[in-house]
């Protein structure tokens, strides 16, 4: 077991500040509560914890971390509770511990591998302060160790864990020896056979290997003082797992790995790295495309070298790193790197300048800490994760999504199913009801709602971050808009032949008719001829010229399409008349009315097609409509029902005597009608001129409300703008 003296030993070694109380306090205070309980090997369970700080002190993690590796299994396994540690050791510690108790408990045992990734990122996401994963990677690595003592499917499910989620993750954090220690005990459980055979085969070549690196060694350093480096060389095999991996990856037997050596070579400055490699290239020969230079490109984890291999002696081919001590230290332990460089200064605020900007999710921990007003809150951890685009939740079986920063439940409605998507009328996110354009959280486990009844629409666009929803949602609005333009042009053109004496009925049951319009304009499908008058890219007098010139010489209307008397009765009869399409008012989707003449249910009005945007209606008597494009010009009529609140405007001119706008008011109010916008002017000449905007449904009640005005006393005239 770690003893007290040499733990605060090891932590005093970096953090020569350190306070040694605190780290015997938490040291006592575990040991006291975990008293009752042994590890499945029979030692007392305090061996574990004491372990653990042990590793995360040899890491040069500070002393809050060392603490919460002692106290990180206290609240789950003994009685001891958050508000007790953050009472005896303060919130700093009190969190760390909460952090790693919660992680703890995620169960990944269910999820497939395609998973893990996402897992890999959910635990990220999860770990407010970047050390609770450290404490949380180095409580591993003991579980790992004395892995031997679990039962044989435990040990399976345990070393796949390690190896899917938390090897990866020490690899991202740039902690190598970690991760080769966490892949290593996992090899040894999930590929018994292949572990034992690689071991064995190791250590019959280690003496041999031994020698030679001893002197590729000596002759490298030899050569590189001669040229005036101070270089430290140190070369060892490669990890089990990745000699394992080797093997998998080329099919091939243990003695045909040919790089299982690696070289690391440490100089004193960057100039000397490069220097350096010049020296090995010209002894050795290089391998082509195998210099990789992670100086000039630092890895997002910070990791630094220069990575070549070469044919060395023997004909054997060497990897060969080379590094500043600088960046060694950061090569074997990567981010834990930071706590120990900081130490000099205060560690919530110091940063370097220059790792600052190269780990600016660092500095934002430092800060997220001082201001952690809810300790309890677990999933915002946003400010920190090392993702931080995107955000993490869970579907009802457990699956996670992984989705875009900013995502919402539409979103994630579409990233199950796009039928999904298009009816999805909210959700319930842990339980809690929610609309569709509620913004996830990481952590969310939600449930999307469906209804039949629910359509996308066009807001939901904005509510939609992946391109995945935003694309099925615009292809539905685009379908809906072109079944409407398909429709118009089924109406402009039906119209245009009832009024040519033409039956649209027959020409659609005509085939030869058909296609030979179809193929008139280069069309592929009567829907598309139509949606091409619905746009109004065809005229639809064009193509009766066409029918009436292939009906058989001359103008002659082909008899086969001609309307019967019959017809014409049956048109009359269900009011089906001549003048053009039928205008419902509001909500007709393809009618827009022109904002210049503001046309009212009752108005004489004309239609104009607008490429991609239906008719557009004027009144009949607007200048604008005069001026507009003949060729698009299409006879609107209102239907019988026509209603839909439009505005008007009125000018009216009054004599200006006192109190004769409370007047007009009270005329308009009368009539039931409530001003938008009023406009008042006084004129020289005694009059004034007033301009009231409102909401009117049709011409009749235009009309009702201009004769009351008329006849108010003082209202000189009335008239329509
Ligand atoms: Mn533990």
């Amino acid at each position: 077991m770690v003893a007290l003296g040499e733990l605060v030993k090891s932590v005093r070694r970096h953090h020569p500040n350190a306070d040694s109380d605190l780290i015997s306090r938490a040291y006592e205070y575990a040991e006291w509560a975990h008293r009752d309980q042994k590890r499945k090997s029979g030692d007392p369970y305090f061996v574990h914890p004491a372990s653990v700080a042990g590793i995360l002190a040899d890491l040069r993690l500070d002393p809050a971390s060392v603490c919460a590796g002692l106290l990180h299994d206290v609240v789950e396994d003994t009685s001891a509770t958050f508000e007790e540690l953050a009472d005896e050791f303060g919130l700093e510690i009190a969190d760390l511990v909460d952090g790693v108790t919660k992680l703890t408990k995620v169960n990944f045992n269910s999820r497939e591998d395609r998973q893990a990734e996402s897992f890999r990122k959910m635990v990220m996401a999860m770990a407010k302060d970047l050390r609770v994963l450290l404490v949380k990677l180095c409580d591993r690595l003991d579980n790992m160790r004395s892995l031997e003592h679990m039962k044989t499917e435990s040990q399976e499910r345990i070393a796949r864990e390690t190896m899917e989620i938390y090897a990866p993750l020490a690899n991202r954090l740039g902690m190598h020896k970690l991760k080769s220690e966490l892949e290593d005990l996992s090899l040894k459980y999930l590929e018994p056979d292949q572990y034992q055979h690689i071991t064995k085969k190791l250590s019959a070549s280690r003496r041999e290997r031994e020698r030679y690196i001893d002197g590729v060694a000596k002759s490298l350093k030899a050569r590189l003082a001669e040229m005036g480096f101070a270089a430290e060389v140190s070369g060892g095999a490669r990890h089990i797992t990745s000699i394992y991996r080797k093997m998998q990856e080329h099919h091939c037997r243990f003695e045909q790995v040919f790089d299982i050596t690696s070289f690391t070579v440490r100089v004193e400055s960057e100039a000397d790295c490069y220097a350096t490699l010049g020296v090995v290239h010209s002894r050795w020969t290089p391998i082509p495309g195998r210099f990789k230079d992670y100086i000039a490109l630092t890895k997002p984890n910070r990791y630094q070298s220069l990575h070549t291999a070469v044919v060395g002696p023997g004909q054997r081919r060497l990897e060969i790193r080379i590094r500043t001590n600088e960046m060694n230290r950061v090569a074997e332990v990567g981010v834990a790197a930071h706590w120990y460089t900081d130490e000099t200064a205060d560690r919530s605020g110091a940063l370097k300048p220059e790792d600052a900007a190269r780990f600016k999710w660092l500095k934002e921990l430092a800060t997220f800490q001082n201001d952690l007003k809810d300790p309890a809150e677990f999933f915002e951890s946003v400010k920190i994760d090392l993702f931080p685009d995107e955000v993490y939740a869970f579907t009802p079986k457990g699956d996670v999504k992984v989705l875009p920063r900013g995502a919402s439940v539409l979103d994630f409605a579409y990233s199950i199913h796009s039928e999904v998507g298009d009816r999805c009328s909210g959700g319930r996110a842990n339980g809690q009801p929610v609309p569709p354009r509620y913004k996830i959280r990481s952590g969310d486990l939600l449930e999307i709602t469906t209804a039949k009844n629910v359509k996308p629409s066009k807001d939901w666009v904005d509510f939609c971050v992946t391109s995945r929803a935003k694309n099925h949602v615009r292809s539905y609005l685009r379908s809906q808009h072109r079944m409407k333009s398909v429709n118009l042009g089924r109406e402009l053109f039906e119209t245009e032949m009832r009024a040519a004496g033409l039956s649209y009925g027959k020409f659609f049951k005509n085939p030869d008719q058909v296609s030979t319009l179809i193929k008139s304009n280069g069309s592929e499908t009567l829907d598309d001829l139509l949606l091409g008058i619905g746009y109004g890219k065809v005229q639809p007098e064009e193509l009766i010229k066409i029918l009436n010139s292939s009906g058989g010489g001359d103008d002659a209307v082909p008899a086969s399409i001609r309307t019967g008397p019959l017809e014409k009765i049956v048109d009359r009869v269900t009011g089906r008349d001549h003048t053009g399409i039928r205008v419902n008012g509001a909500d007709d989707t393809l009618v827009r009315y022109a904002r210049c003449c503001n046309a009212l249910a009752g108005d004489p009005i004309i239609g104009f097609i607008t490429r991609g945007r239906g008719v557009t209606v004027h009144r009949r008597d607007c200048a604008k409509a005069f001026n507009s494009d003949p060729e698009r010009r299409v006879d609107v009529s209102w239907g019988a029902n026509a209603k839909g609140a439009r505005p008007v405007s009125l000018k009216i001119v009054t004599q200006n005597t006192p109190g004769i706008l409370a007047t007009v008011g009270r005329a308009f109010s009368a009539q039931k009608i409530n001003l938008t916008e009023a406009i008042c002017k006084a004129n020289e000449d005694g009059t004034a001129q007033n301009e009231f905007t409102f909401t009117c449904n049709d011409l009749a009640q235009l009309k009702t409300v201009m004769r009351a005005l008329v006849k108010v006393k003082g209202v000189v005239a009335v008239e329509r703008t």
